[in-house]
């Protein structure tokens, strides 16, 4: 199918140039997130400024296409939202990728689309979902500092 060519195409896209990808030495191990099923482990910075916007998500990953991709894809669209809203997308994010949600609504969540595919492989989904955990991670240990 040509949607399915499509959204493959997205994602290889950003598997082979992540955006938001970079070194994360400060970052300790203690906060990698991994998925030992697939191989795929990611640690990930987020940056609150003081009007309450996640001004920068940064993220250093290795593993699949899918967690790469789904990393890459989710610091573009959540960047730049207040701190509550990226919560909310968190949260049903992952609520969709459970098969809980309205997968529809991944068609307005811009290159996000491209992973709704996934939420028939339950093996793939701790792909797509890692990045999130670790982004929800990264925001509350930026607030316990
Ligand atoms: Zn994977």
């Amino acid at each position: 199918m040509a949607f399915d060519d499509l959204y493959q195409e997205i994602i290889l896209d950003h598997y082979r140039n992540p955006r938001n990808a970079a070194r994360l030495d400060n970052v300790p191990d203690s906060a990698v997130h991994e998925n030992p099923t697939c191989g795929d482990s990611i640690k990930l910075l987020a940056r609150v400024n003081g009007q309450g916007l996640v001004e920068e998500i940064l993220f250093e990953g290795k593993g699949c296409a899918i967690s790469m991709a789904s990393a890459s894809i989710m610091t573009e669209e959540l960047k730049g939202r207040p701190v509550a809203e990226v919560r909310e997308r968190i949260r049903e994010f992952l609520r969709i990728m459970r098969g809980e949600g309205d997968s529809a609504q991944l068609e307005d969540w811009g290159d996000l689309a491209c992973l709704k595919g996934v939420i028939s492989y339950p093996v793939r989904v701790k792909c797509a979902t890692l990045a999130w955990h670790a982004l929800e991670g990264a925001l509350s240990r930026g607030e316990a500092q």
